[in-house]
């Protein structure tokens, strides 16, 4: 079993205006089913194997980007607490290792309302982890979690634990809507399909640096398969939309891309491979 204690060196890089410290919070473990339910056995085998994954689950990692730009310091998603699974829910003890006082954050952006996302948004204790910043969560991913009937079957446990945490940010709770720059240089861009209003962060400088979240969730199978099911995607065909589109975009840029769940540090550039793509 992997230690909690993924990233003992916090990886720190500048791009554009912007100092970046990636923090993890350590790992979550998902079966074949969850990550490619489509796939043969034999495809099962070898993607988990490339995953460092073992005969039914493998390791997916928690890349957390603290960003520093004038005097804001965002923190985009906030793993998962203990709301998720004991493997995770690092991110505090990995943020002292990095000298980030949580106190200091004044921004959380949160891509989605999963748990290994949001569930890091409370301490054990009740308390906001990050007590003294405004938390920015899509108004159209807080309107899908409130409508049942929007709501698959299979989604509904979620949906009590995406709006208690909601309800927990209380005043320190803002709406936003994709399309807007709510901090200089970091634009909300929608990508919905894993969520109703999941969004990812294009951040300027450079070629730009996009923020995926979970639009593309796996470092293998969202880029080599990307018309595949993932097992958490809310809606399949608008999941594989965003995936396409964004794929289809960055593979004729240099943009970078940093994913949620990709190998730490989580980042690198897409590259077209026949049909599909690979990230490199
Ligand atoms: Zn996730």
């Amino acid at each position: 079993m992997e230690s909690k204690d993924s990233s003992n060196v916090p990886y720190r890089f500048t791009h554009g205006e912007f100092d970046i410290t990636v923090v993890s919070d350590g790992f979550i473990a998902l079966p074949s089913d969850i990550i490619m339910p489509e796939a043969s056995a034999q495809d099962k085998r070898a993607i988990l194997a490339r995953l460092g994954g073992g005969r039914t689950t493998a390791p997916m990692y928690t890349n957390i980007p603290v960003i520093r730009t004038g005097k804001e310091i965002v923190i985009v998603d906030t793993g998962s607490g203990s709301q998720f699974q004991d493997t995770a829910g690092a991110l505090e003890e990995n943020l002292k290792r990095a000298d980030i006082d949580p106190a200091s954050v004044t921004k959380v952006i949160l891509t989605h309302a999963h748990p290994d996302h949001m569930g890091g948004i409370l301490r054990d204790d009740g308390s906001l982890l990050f007590a003294n910043a405004e938390h920015l969560v899509n108004v159209d991913e807080w309107s899908f979690w409130q409508d049942d009937a929007l709501l698959a079957e299979g989604l509904r446990p979620f949906a009590a634990g995406a709006r208690s945490n909601f309800a927990a940010i209380g005043e320190r709770l803002t709406m936003v809507a994709p399309g807007t720059a709510t901090i200089n240089g970091i634009e909300i861009v929608s990508t919905p399909g894993h969520t109703g209003g999941h969004i990812s962060l294009s951040l300027e400088g450079g070629d730009g640096l996009l923020i995926t979240g979970d639009a593309l969730t796996n470092p293998v199978v969202s880029f080599e398969h990307p018309d595949w099911r993932f097992g958490f995607d809310a809606d399949h065909d608008t999941a594989v939309r965003t995936r396409r589109m964004l794929l289809d975009r960055f593979a004729r840029s240099s943009t970078k891309l940093l994913g949620y769940h990709w190998s730490y540090p989580g980042i690198g550039q897409v590259a077209r491979f026949g049909e599909a793509y690979s990230l490199v």
